[in-house]
């Protein structure tokens, strides 16, 4: 921040420093010397019959330039010797100097001032804006070079007079470049190689051009002036070319950009660059890279005449659209208030002109003379006073704005808005773009049970929309101050003290009719210090009124995207249902079925062999097992959904338990050919948990080992104690879990697609209260797989200290 605060101090002085120097410059070119009778036409005019100086103070001149290195060196007053070549012959004329400059000179001042101007209050408006940055430079080396205008004529006051003739020689080349620039920061790419080695270039021919002047002033020797002179036309041509490159960049610029403000922007920037520079490149410059010296079509002088235009045009596209974003509004009492002293002005000297026009033609007396033409000057006066203030309005304010456009433009972007606050942001644009004010607030609260809350609090403190929301009064009224407004038309003024109080002039209610939100939108003072029209509270109103809409329009958006959501949640919900029920049938009719099967083999007395029925009782208890826990798994379920699951932690050894399930599990599985192994350390491994919590996990882990197994039927359990923690692991090399599926199987009636078509038995519960369990004891459940390899999971228990 200090760093950027002082990069501005510092462009500032530099700045100033300039304008000092040019300030020089201004004065030593007043005292520039001239021939008399030779200003309106040059020293060495190429047609014949005109009068010209053969040779000045003994020199004998090359080209008119000559003449000009020479009086450099003299002073109004002095008196010099020439050769004058006339059609009657030549005769050697004695003369006293005279100066030079009548009328160019004042107005190459009143340019290069408001040139000054506009470069300083710029930056000091937006100090931080690069694009302001390099406009400054551009304004101030263009204001510079337009009031030195020339290096030479300084040189009688010795070193400290030369500096601003060297400050030209920079500041000339430096001002086309930077303008160049400036309007290519427009585009959004200025920082191609190519352009910054270009930006070299006027750097290159300042130091020629005052490496040049220093020299032939300093020596002083024509010669090397002469020199200088005869490679000037490059210098020409890059000016030439610079310029015209800026203004095609224009017109680049102009067609690629979309936002018709970019665009108003640039339309006066590029007409002041073609009507200020135009005659200046096309009339002047072009003709002498062409033909040399002495075949321009205009003077330099005329041709600059027209350089007015850059920075006034600049002016009017800061005051009229903000250029670079600047938001200046001139004091319109202000501007008044010179119209009139102007217009009194004119009314006097027309009164006067009336009255010896009168006086000279008509008989009547005197008085009777005054008295008419007062009056008729004032029939004039008032209309006239009207129009041109009328005038002065389009040309310098933002107002006489498009009603309908202002409104039509607001709607067209609020329509792709999602968001109350960026909703609020292009109302203030809106509101800004026609009419700028100190301030602008805007509140939205929406009453709820506990009383109203606000959701949107725009520039405006919450106290103050407080006050304003409890206001009461006829709807589409504005509360205003009195001395704020020029209307009494549809205002009420009941609420002038609060609004004084709270620092503001007007406040409106958002016309949210009667639905669930209320709000208000306040202004503050106009910045042009003007009262509010019917026609300004108008606009606003119906601005409000759109902004209304707009945020209701959102809010119902938002409630359908909430409902949209909840149904959606609801569809899942009893999807999930009805899955669950039929897995639930399916699960439980297979062990049911063979249950009956089985205990009907049992009952016909068929199966004698006591062995055999052994077998077939150790069936049936492995079915009832499986169905029991899968009982216990759905009731475990709604216990988790109701938050009511309760764990009674104990500590205990862990070995049995391990065991006792490997056992059953062995029991239930040699049928089908499971290998079970178990790998147990030596000593008791006890454990701070609720015992029976743990069991279930196991028990549901080995039941989906043995679910998802595959060809191989082996399964190891191992019980791993370790000093932090305690980890019962199963390892199957049954299909795996592919890694999409890895975060999901933990939900609730999750089931791999390819695990539910290997194995229908299962409803996908299993994992997610084996998770719920060990979230309950602080562990957490460990995951290796890979698919068609082998899964382990891991219960990893903390050990608590
Ligand atoms: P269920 O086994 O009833 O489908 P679980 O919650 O126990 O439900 O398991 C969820 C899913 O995780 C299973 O459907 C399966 O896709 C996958 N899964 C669980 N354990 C294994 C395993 N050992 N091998 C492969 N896949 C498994």
């Amino acid at each position: 921040m200090g760093n950027k605060k002082s990069s501005f101090l510092l462009s500032v002085l530099a700045g100033l420093v300039i304008v000092v120097i040019t300030a020089i410059g201004f004065a030593n070119m007043l005292h520039r010397p001239g021939i008399q009778g030779f200003r309106s036409h040059p020293i060495m005019p190429k047609d014949p019959a005109l009068p010209a100086i053969l040779t000045l103070e003994g020199v004998r001149l090359e080209t008119p330039r000559d003449a000009e290195f020479i009086l450099s060196s003299k002073a109004i007053g002095d008196e010099v010797v020439y050769e004058l070549r006339k059609p009657a012959g030549v005769e050697t004329v004695r003369a006293r100097l005279v100066r030079y400059y009548e009328v160019a000179l004042p107005l190459f001042l009143a340019i290069g001032v408001v040139g000054f101007l506009i470069g300083f209050l710029v930056i000091i408006l937006k100090p931080d804006d690069p694009q302001v940055r390099i406009f400054y430079w551009a304004t101030i080396s263009f204001s510079a070079a337009v009031i030195i205008s020339g290096d030479l004529y300084s040189v009688r006051g010795g070193g400290l007079s030369l500096v601003p003739g060297v400050l030209l020689d920079f500041a000339y080349p430096l001002a086309p470049a930077l303008l160049w620039r400036f309007t290519r920061t427009f585009t959004g790419r200025p920082r191609e190689t190519w352009f910054r080695y270009f930006m070299a270039l006027p750097v290159v021919f300042g130091v020629l051009l005052s490496s040049g002047f220093l020299y032939s002033q300093l020596k002083p020797s024509l010669e090397a002036f002469r020199l200088t002179v005869r490679y000037f036309p490059i210098f020409r041509a890059y000016v030439a070319f610079t310029c015209l490159a800026a203004i095609v960049e224009m017109v680049r610029v102009f067609r690629k950009s979309e936002s018709e403000k970019v665009r108003a922007q640039i339309k006066w920037i590029f007409f002041g660059l073609v009507v200020g520079l135009t005659p200046f490149i096309v009339l002047y410059q072009l003709p002498q890279v062409i033909g040399g010296a002495g075949s321009e079509l205009m003077s330099e002088d005329m041709s600059s005449v027209f350089l007015i235009f850059i920075p006034a045009c600049i002016a009017l596209a800061i005051l009229r659209h903000r250029l670079m974003n600047i938001d200046l509004v001139i004091n319109r009492s202000l501007v008044y208030s010179f119209l009139t002293v102007f217009m009194v002005g004119v009314y006097l000297l027309t009164v006067e002109l009336l009255r010896t026009l009168f006086v000279r033609t008509a008989l009547v007396g005197q008085n009777a003379v005054s008295i008419g033409a007062a009056v008729l000057a004032a029939a004039v006066f008032q209309p006239a006073r009207r129009r041109i203030q009328g005038a002065v309005d389009k040309t310098f304010f933002r107002q006489g704005y498009d009603y309908q456009k202002t409104v039509m433009n607001f709607n067209a972007r609020a329509q792709k808005i999602m968001d109350p606050e960026h909703m609020a942001s292009q109302f203030d644009e809106a509101v800004a773009e026609v009419m700028p004010l100190a301030k602008l607030g805007v509140a939205v609260c929406e009453p709820t049970g506990e009383g109203p809350r606000f959701t949107l609090l725009k520039g405006i403190e919450e106290k103050a929309a407080w006050a304003f929301l409890s206001l009461t009064g006829k709807p589409d009224v504005a509360w205003v101050r009195r001395e704020s407004v020029a209307t009494v038309e549809a205002v009420d003024f009941t609420a002038q003290g609060l609004l004084g109080s709270l620092g503001w002039e007007a406040v409106m209610l958002l016309p949210f009719g009667s639905g669930a939100l209320a709000g208000c939108a306040a202004l503050g003072r106009k910045k042009s210090g003007q009262r509010f029209t019917r026609e300004d509270l108008d606009l606003v109103e119906t601005l409000a009124g759109e902004l209304a809409l707009g945020l209701q329009r959102i809010r119902l958006q938002e409630e359908i995207f909430t409902e949209r959501a909840s149904r959606e949640k609801a569809d899942e919900l009893s999807r999930l249902k009805t899955e669950f029920i039929s897995s639930v049938s399916h699960e439980l009719r297979t062990p049911m079925a063979s249950l009956q099967s089985l205990s009907e083999l049992l009952g016909s007395g068929k199966v004698q062999d006591e062995a055999k029925r052994g077998r077939l009782l150790q069936l049936m208890a492995g079915e009832c097992g499986r169905l029991s826990r899968f009982v216990h798994n759905v009731l475990d379920f709604a216990k988790i959904e109701k938050d009511t699951k309760l764990y009674d932690l104990r500590t205990a050894d862990l070995q049995p338990l391990v065991r006792e399930v490997v056992d059953l599990c062995r029991l239930g599985t040699a049928a089908e050919g499971f290998k079970i192994g178990a790998e147990m350390p030596e000593g008791p491994v006890p454990l701070e948990a609720d015992h029976d919590a743990v069991r279930q996990a196991l028990l549901n882990l080995m039941d989906n080992a043995i679910k998802y197994s595959a060809e191989q039927k082996e399964i190891t359990v191992r019980l791993v104690p370790g000093s932090e923690s305690v980890e019962i692991q199963v390892e199957d090399h049954g299909i795996g879990i592919g890694p999409e599926d890895r975060e999901r199987i933990f939900d609730a009636f999750f089931r791999a697609p390819s695990a539910a078509r290997r194995n229908p038995k299962g409803v996908g519960l299993g994992l997610m209260i084996v998770k719920h369990i060990m979230d309950a004891h602080g562990g957490r459940i460990g995951l290796k797989s890979e698919l068609g390899t082998g899964t382990t999971f891991s219960l990893i228990f903390p050990l608590r200290r």
